[in-house]
């Protein structure tokens, strides 16, 4: 028992000297970088959250397709009208071609991520260039479509997956930092349901899992979700639509490729999530 307090006080010690360095390591960045990054340019930007006064958010579910949740989760979102965005796994586009049709016909948007879901720390620019084109390909022969959408896996931002993306002249989308359901986690369907429901802002992007071992909660929790977006007057539409009620160029939540305090933010960011997350 005393062992265990004791390597849970470490542990804290150990996160909490981690934030405090890396904080003020980042703050120590931007103030010597000040005046040198630019939000305004989305033609380069991560898209996170839209700017938008329209009650509008996107609903994007990842790592699919699947045989057993994806068709549940179609039919849930036409029950409610909602479109949504699937960023899609390559190998499994060539497996489920019926689900990526079922998904494009029934009006939702296809995204990539990547062929096999790579690990993105192995991987060079070209490998990663390859794991897109074969996910594009695979796409298109099956809805005559590319898309235009690119969500690294995890959302890991870095050079070569920056470069990848460009060169293939996709844009990277992630999603709004307070709407990460952790869906995968299988954190409990009502705290999914809240997660969505207390936090929802107009231009939000949600992320869920139509593939993964926590599903079967993302499920039970859009029977709540859906409707209670549409009690709040939301309307759920594609990434490309959200778009289109952007009211200015200066997305709070993008930040520009190229900019060095940019990248550092967001994987600082995904390091602090790991570091929370894991158990050190
Ligand atoms: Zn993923």
């Amino acid at each position: 028992m005393k062992k265990e307090i004791g390597e849970g006080i470490f542990k804290l010690v150990l996160r909490c000297l981690f934030l405090a360095f890396g904080t003020l390591h980042l703050a120590a960045w931007c103030a010597a970088s000040a005046g040198t990054t630019t939000f305004h340019d989305n033609s380069e930007a991560i898209i996170g959250r839209v700017s938008t006064d329209e009650k509008v958010v996107a609903l994007t579910f990842d790592d699919g397709p699947g045989t057993k949740y994806t068709p549940r989760i179609l039919d849930l979102l036409s029950q409610y009208q909602a479109k949504a965005t699937f960023f899609v796994v390559g190998w499994r586009v060539e497996n489920y071609p019926d689900l990526i049709l079922r998904e494009d016909s029934d009006g939702h948007e296809l995204g990539n991520h990547t062929f096999t879901h790579f690990n993105y720390r192995k991987m060079s620019t070209e490998q990663l260039i390859e794991e897109i084109n074969k996910t594009q390909e695979a796409i298109f022969r099956v809805t005559g479509k590319r898309p235009i959408f690119f969500r690294p896996p995890g959302g890991y931002l870095s050079t070569s997956v920056k470069a990848a993306a460009m060169k293939e002249h996709l844009r990277i989308v992630n999603w709004s930092w307070d709407q990460e359901t952790r869906d995968w986690s299988k954190p409990g369907v009502q705290n999914i349901v809240n997660k969505v429901l207390k936090n929802v802002h107009p231009g939000d992007i949600i992320l869920f899992h139509d593939q993964s071992r926590g599903t079967f909660q993302t499920v039970q929790a859009l029977k709540e979700i859906l409707p209670g977006l549409m009690e709040k007057g939301y309307r759920c539409v594609t990434v490309s639509e959200l778009l289109t009620y952007e009211k200015n160029r200066q997305n709070r939540s993008d930040m520009k490729w190229g900019t060095i305090d940019g990248e550092r933010t967001m994987n600082y960011l995904v390091v602090v999530r790991l570091l929370f997350r894991s158990n050190l």
